[in-house]
């Protein structure tokens, strides 16, 4: 229940996550590279996460963020 949540909140609850990968603006590109042209992937569920090189964090909740 409470991991469901922090799922919910936080898009994965699991911690290890793939070396940032950058994609070119327009190859081919998944949602979580959209946003910073970076991401990561977790390595747990396979999830996938834009990453802010800038910040040097994920940014687990993608819908919320406005670029
Ligand atoms: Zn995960």
């Amino acid at each position: 229940m409470i991991a469901e949540l922090i799922d919910a909140f936080f898009g994965c609850k699991h911690s290890h996550y793939s070396f940032p990968i950058s994609v070119r603006a327009g190859s081919q590109s998944n949602d979580a590279a959209k946003l910073t042209g970076t991401y990561v992937a977790c390595l747990d569920c396979g999830k996938e996460f834009p990453y802010d090189w800038q910040e040097m964090k994920v940014i687990a909740s993608a819908a919320e963020q406005r670029y």
